[in-house]
């Protein structure tokens, strides 16, 4: 765990892909893609089940940690469109339920158009929010309104280890626009350009890492 400013905040950064803003008691993820496995095994695409298990397992794990009263989601809660009867929907309408007093809230992001979303659960807000000096977007532009937490990028930034070069999920945070890691364990990476002042934190499965400016 990493405690840094951001936009006059104390913010804390886990290595789970997932930042604490004790302010606030929230809890702040991007991109979980909920239902991405059944999508791909709907095609015909082999790919083991029980991501979407793991998934909510891990953000039980947060919410404790931190002893979370609140889950915000910036985008991409869910992959796409499901069948009503998906068993994985059930899986995340009973896991609500097992958090009903933490008032959950959805940025919604472009996947998330496919899928009622509300129904499992979350406040579905349209846009930007702003929240504090924060301004919640998926999509990272930057907003007149405030520091810009987004995601929709699913940055990845490259390590190397001697001649090992490791491709890595990460939090860069620029001088207007904080890009977060995405949260699925089922989700790509992509390269991100990384500019000489930006703060980069890569996410490893057991720490965080902070990369320092070349
Ligand atoms: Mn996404």
């Amino acid at each position: 765990m990493i405690s840094i400013e951001l936009a006059g905040e104390t913010v804390l950064l886990h290595h789970d892909r997932a930042l604490f803003w004790p302010a606030r008691g929230v809890l702040i993820v991007a991109d979980v893609h909920l239902g991405k496995g059944s999508v791909f095994r709907r095609s015909g695409i082999a790919v083991p089940s029980g991501d979407t298990l793991a998934d909510l397992g891990r953000l039980d794990n947060l919410l404790a940690e931190f002893d979370a009263s609140a889950l915000w989601v910036l985008g991409d809660l869910v992959h796409g469109s499901a069948q009503p009867d998906t068993p994985w929907l059930g899986d995340v309408r009973a896991w609500r339920q097992r958090h009903a007093r933490i008032g959950m809230q959805l940025i919604a992001g472009n996947h998330d158009r496919q899928l009622d979303t509300a129904s499992l659960g979350f406040e579905v807000l349209p846009g930007e929010q702003t929240r504090g000096p924060f301004v919640l977007r998926h999509d990272p532009k930057v907003s007149a309104q405030g520091y810009v937490l987004a995601g929709h990028l699913h940055p990845g930034v490259t390590v190397r280890d001697g001649r090992r070069r490791h491709r890595l999920p990460a939090f860069v945070f620029g001088p207007c626009v904080g890009l977060f890691p995405a949260f699925g364990s089922f989700t790509g990476l992509a390269h991100v350009r990384v500019e000489a002042n930006d703060r980069v934190y890569v996410a490893t499965p057991g720490s965080l890492l902070e990369l320092s400016a070349r």
